[in-house]
């Protein structure tokens, strides 16, 4: 069963999923809060190579480094 990862719109926190693919979009709660307002990340195939820079992307945070903390560049 493929894994696929979401994020709380509540929260935004992240969470992976172990799910069956016909139930890949069906509607999940999150981890974190229990909140029901969670969207699948599409991009998880970038996050097997990087997942620590797609993390920082979409979080709105530095686009100069390719950290998650960014603790490299002071941001
Ligand atoms: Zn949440």
């Amino acid at each position: 069963m493929p894994i696929y990862e979401y994020i709380c719109m509540d929260c935004k926190q992240k969470f992976d999923a172990l799910r069956s693919m016909k139930d890949a979009d069906a509607p999940i709660r999150c981890n974190h809060c229990q909140g029901e307002h969670t969207s699948r990340v599409l991009s998880v195939f970038f996050a097997q190579s990087d997942g620590k820079a797609l993390a920082g992307a979409s979080n709105g945070g530095c686009a100069s480094c390719s950290g998650g903390s960014c603790a490299s560049c002071g941001h």
